[in-house]
């Protein structure tokens, strides 16, 4: 149950893949970095040294053509994007410990060299290159998979072009074996498993071919340095990011303290569609450069809109920004994570925004922090009252079959009180496990037990009922005390998810015991002090008014 173990304290890296500076990013993108963020807030309140690395990916044609028709520079055009992207992700409270940008110098720099590697070590050679090309997804296909994808692009159903060109090729088919044993003997190297199974299947199994690794008509890249009238592939470049990021380069004698520290990279949090990067390309250069593998891939499913892929050119996209806008980061992290299963794709709406958002936040949360805080104050002008036992009874207060009240055994009260207690402990260890499988939505499920019960308990021990009865003020005290203590605990278990709110719900309780490893034992809270003034963490939706004004946008 406890996964708090002190001697599992170590490094953990994780890193999202890097948005594309072509367009905004739309809410589902988002997940990327919001999903990242919760593992990486968990594993820090699990005592873990975390880096997590974020970014934007800013080379390529797209962008060189997309800036052509501004009529500015490839960079001013990536400049912009990358701007609001980075502004959105701190306004989500995305806590990354880098942000890099493919236009960096230190990446530029390292990128060349690991060409220049992959050049000495034998792996890349020159050929022509003749097939078609998706511009947007900057990715070459092979007949076959253009084929079965009905003569479009296979990954985004788009118009395919034309081109031969010189160019320098990888010898991936070289390392096809070596992959797919790898995978098979590594069986948790990519997750979710079906996401495995369509990497093995569809792309290693059918043969893997050389990989065109260089263009000669894109000029907004990193350049071939032994051959600059060749830029280096947009891929290669972007992938580099998750070394490059913490200080990598093959010409260093020594590696930086950072990259000697974190790499491997223990989480690479990806959308399903980029897999095929992330579990051929990416293990293959890393073995070229003499380097270890990361040790997880998780491709997460998708966000729709409807039953669509959220699209410009379909008019369906919801940005975070606009969601932020109206409802805060915190209803905007918390929709993405509980509502996006572990291993299927899920659709937007805003009605069910605006319902989760109520039901969860509202109702079932900020009202249980309320009325505990508006009790307390009522009852105990607002000081943390002691909960009340008999002293022999039981070892420690909230022992299993304790006496709480006058210490006549009051055989509901106590039935009552250990179901809390214990739904909060074991909902906090089922917490626990499945975060550490990165199961977020399914965590968030534990949470909302606890509150669950939490404002059942209400209902059973009917606090406004005690509060009469000057007799029944030692089991009041005790009733208060354990709902503030399942707050606290929420609270903790809360904080990777929505940050913002599980700041305030300590600031009300005026609590300094945040420390995850208290979550496990019931009865951490001080008492004796004095709470703060209550305010509704967040406040109830009317549906109808919103989405009249969503369909007046
Ligand atoms: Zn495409």
């Amino acid at each position: 149950m406890n996964n708090n173990n002190k001697n599992d304290k170590n490094k953990f890296y994780i890193a999202t893949a890097i948005a594309y500076s072509s367009k905004q990013p739309h809410i589902g993108n988002d997940y990327d970095p919001v999903q990242a963020d919760a593992i990486a807030r968990f594993k820090r309140m699990n005592g873990y040294d975390v880096f997590f690395s974020t970014g934007t990916d800013e080379h390529g044609q797209k962008i060189e053509e997309i800036a052509k028709e501004a009529g500015v520079t490839p960079k001013e055009s990536a400049d912009r994007i990358t701007g609001m992207i980075y502004n959105t992700y701190k306004r989500l409270n995305i806590s990354f410990d880098r942000f890099i940008r493919t236009t960096d110098d230190d990446h530029n720099e390292s990128v060349k060299k690991i060409f220049v590697k992959f050049y000495e070590n034998g792996d890349i050679y020159k050929d022509y290159y003749e097939g078609l090309y998706c511009v947007p997804c900057e990715s070459r296909f092979t007949p076959t998979q253009i084929k079965d994808a009905g003569g479009v692009c296979p990954d985004c159903g788009g118009n395919l072009r034309e081109e031969k060109e010189e160019a320098y090729f990888f010898k991936l088919s070289k390392y096809r074996e070596k992959l797919e044993k790898y995978i098979e003997e590594n069986p948790d190297f990519i997750i979710p498993v079906q996401r495995k199974r369509e990497i093995v299947n569809n792309f290693i199994k059918p043969g893997i071919q050389d990989l065109c690794v260089s263009r000669s008509t894109v000029k907004w890249g990193v350049p071939v340095e032994f051959d600059p009238e060749h830029v280096i592939y947009v891929w290669i470049d972007a992938l580099s990011n998750y070394i490059t990021t913490l200080g990598y380069n093959p010409v260093n004698t020594e590696q930086p303290d950072l990259f000697n520290k974190y790499w491997p990279c223990d989480l690479h949090i990806i959308g399903k569609d980029i897999m095929r990067f992330h579990s051929i390309y990416w293990p293959v250069m890393l073995w070229s450069l003499g380097l270890e593998q990361p040790k997880q891939i998780l491709g997460h499913p998708w966000l729709l809109f409807g039953d669509e892929k959220m699209s410009k050119s379909k008019g369906n996209v919801v940005y975070s920004d606009e969601l932020i806008e109206k409802f805060g980061a915190d209803a905007v992290r918390y929709y993405l994570l509980s509502e996006m299963p572990f291993d299927r794709d899920t659709s937007f709406t805003y009605v069910n925004f605006i319902r989760k958002y109520n039901a969860d936040l509202v109702n079932t949360l900020s009202n249980l922090v309320n009325r505990t805080v508006v009790m307390t104050e009522k009852y105990f002008e607002g000081v943390i009252p002691e909960p009340q036992t008999t002293v022999g009874v039981a070892d420690t207060p909230f022992q299993k079959g304790a006496v709480v009240g006058d210490g006549v055994p009051d055989v509901p009260q106590i039935d009552v009180d250990t179901d809390l207690i214990e739904t909060v402990i074991s909902k906090s260890g089922d917490y626990a496990a499945l975060m550490n499988e990165y199961r977020i939505s399914e965590a968030i499920e534990t949470i909302s037990a606890i509150l669950y019960r939490a404002n059942k308990y209400i209902d059973e021990t009917e606090p406004w009922v005690l509060g009469k009865d000057e007799t029944k003020k030692d089991r009041l005290k005790t009733v208060l005390y354990n709902l503030l203590e399942s707050i606290r605990i929420a609270g903790i278990l809360l904080s990777p998810i929505i940050p913002e709110a599980s700041g305030k719900i300590f600031a009300q309780i005026n609590t300094d015991v945040t420390d995850y490893e208290t979550v496990f034992e019931f009865g951490g809270l001080k008492s004796g002090v004095k709470i703060n003034k209550a305010e509704p963490i967040f406040m109830r939706l009317d549906e109808k008014k919103i989405l009249a004004e969503i369909e007046k946008e």
